[in-house]
């Protein structure tokens, strides 16, 4: 029993508290006269438009809801006396009552000519983009001037707006309905151009109705402005007002904002932007992807141009064989592997027997042609992975070859001598036979010997096998100085 003594008590003395935080907030802002006709009023009575959300309506239960119902929580904290709201069955009625002086305000109104015969105006403290729905297929609307002006265009009735655009625009066809939801409809089935109407409205009632088939296609440039509409015979309570709102603070406003609209132009996508984006997208794609198509195609191009150059570099066109350039940092690689790992090196210096003779007597092209013959015929005899065959000048030639020994070489070497000396050469119904000469050196070459000598040993024993006759082959027997200084 004293438990709820207390509580009662304790409701009373908050009660207290805060009529005296209130009349102390009331002081700070307002004159002494202007407390005192309030106090004389007793309250403040106020309309709405009850169906109007997100900006105002009220709800199953009769209570004030949407963004002025937020302001006026805000505005009721500032003020000695309660706001009251007169609840009335649709706008026209909000606006009849406001005539009648059944109430002192209008929430959320728009100046209009008709409206200050009985209205005053404090300064807007609400401001929403004016947009056009359409179907889907429309243009993207910049301004009033892109609306054809032959096609009826949707809007709500009663608003400001409706007289605003009316008097602006005399050449629109402006259709009004009693609520977006209708003039939507209409739109949707393209009885209608496009429906007119501030941004938060019209999200709000797109998404409230499922409508996903229109689009938001253009902003306009004239904002509603929103204000408080007070009775015209009583200017101290628009002073009153003027000041109040003047309270109320930017980031307040915004968080109003966000909790009723922000989702709302969420909602209002920016097709004009998107199709923007996308083409600049697309055709970015476009670019990039022909860009990239010709680079690979010049690319691949590069890569056969740079093959057949390297292949035009490092080969004899004639006989196909590698050229001089290549042999001479491979000789090098394959001696520095033998002399590291101890294998046997050949070197065999090849030079073709009477050649100018064969030249001579049987015609250049048939000469050629012995070159590719020997070429073929070198290439099928010595057919180790890491054997090198080389045209090193007119007709001579080079083998070398790793890791065989003198005894299996010097096998290899005069049966391919034989093979030569048998092989018929045929041009033209012209036909004839080389042979060649060969100086070889085999041998594990020791770490003083270098390309140069190599090769320069090997020709030294190709002399002696012309001296001997020609169509032989004779091995180095030059011993390498170990000393360095050799
Ligand atoms: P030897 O037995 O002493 O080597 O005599 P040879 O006639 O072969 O030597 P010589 O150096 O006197 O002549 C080489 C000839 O090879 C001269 C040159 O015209 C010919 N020759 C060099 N390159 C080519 C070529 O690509 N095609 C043809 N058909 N002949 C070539
Ligand atoms: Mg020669
Ligand atoms: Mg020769």
């Amino acid at each position: 029993m004293s438990a709820v003594r207390f509580k009662g008590s304790g409701a009373v003395i908050l009660l207290l508290l805060w009529l005296a935080s209130w009349s102390a907030v009331a002081e700070s802002l307002l004159s002494d006269a202007q407390i005192t006709h309030l106090k004389q009023k007793g309250k403040v009575t106020y309309c709405i438009d009850p169906n109007w959300l997100p900006f105002e309506a009220l709800s199953e239960q009769g209570k004030h809801t949407g963004i002025s119902a937020e302001y006026i929580r805000l505005l009721q904290r500032m003020l000695p006396v309660p706001l009251e709201l007169y609840p009335t069955a649709d706008w026209p009625a909000s606006l009849q009552a406001a005539k009648d002086r059944h109430c002192d305000l209008l929430t959320l109104a728009m100046p209009t000519p008709s409206r200050l015969e009985y209205l005053i105006f404090t300064k807007a403290y609400l401001e929403v983009p004016n947009v056009v729905v359409t179907t889907k297929d429309k243009a993207f609307i910049r301004s009033v001037a892109d609306i054809p002006i032959s096609s009826p265009v949707g809007i709500r009735a009663g608003f400001g707006t409706l007289e605003f655009y009316q008097q602006r625009y005399p050449q629109l066809q402006l259709v009004p309905f009693h609520d977006y939801e209708q003039g939507l409809l209409q739109v949707q089935a393209g009885h209608l151009y496009g429906m007119l109407g501030n941004m938060g409205s019209i999200s709000y009632s797109l998404q409230q109705n499922s409508i996903t088939n229109l689009k938001i296609a253009g902003r306009l440039a004239e904002d509603t402005q929103l204000s408080l509409a007070c009775r015209n015979d009583d200017p101290m309570l628009l002073e009153v007002f003027d000041r109040l709102l003047l309270q109320i603070s930017p980031e307040q406003k915004q968080q109003i904002n966000n909790h009723w609209l922000a989702i709302r132009y969420d909602q209002g996508f920016d097709y004009e932007l998107f199709w923007q984006m996308l083409l600049a997208f697309v055709l970015l794609i476009s670019v990039v992807s022909i860009s990239y198509l010709k680079l690979k195609k010049l690319n691949l191009a590069l890569v056969e141009a740079n093959t057949r150059l390297e292949q035009l570099s490092q080969h004899d066109p004639l006989t196909g064989l590698y050229n001089r350039q290549y042999f001479e940092p491979r000789v090098q690689q394959a001696l520095a592997l033998c002399q590291r790992q101890q294998l046997p090196l050949t070197l065999a210096m090849m030079d073709l027997d009477h050649f100018k003779d064969i030249n001579d007597t049987l015609g250049h092209s048939f000469g050629d042609q012995c070159l590719k013959d020997f070429a073929e015929l070198c290439q099928s005899q010595f057919q180790r992975k890491d054997d090198l065959l080389v045209r090193y000048g007119g007709e001579e030639f080079i083998l070398v070859s790793v890791g065989s020994d003198a005894e299996t070489m010097q096998q290899l070497l005069e049966d391919f001598l034989q093979r030569l000396e048998t092989h018929q050469v045929r041009l033209n119904h012209q036909q004839g036979h080389c042979t060649v000469s060969i100086g070889w050196y085999c041998d594990i070459p020791p770490a003083t010997l270098d390309s140069r000598s190599l090769v320069e040993l090997a020709d030294q024993a190709l002399y002696q096998a012309k001296d001997a006759g020609r169509n032989c082959a004779v091995r180095s027997e030059a011993t390498v100085p170990t000393s360095p200084d050799y």
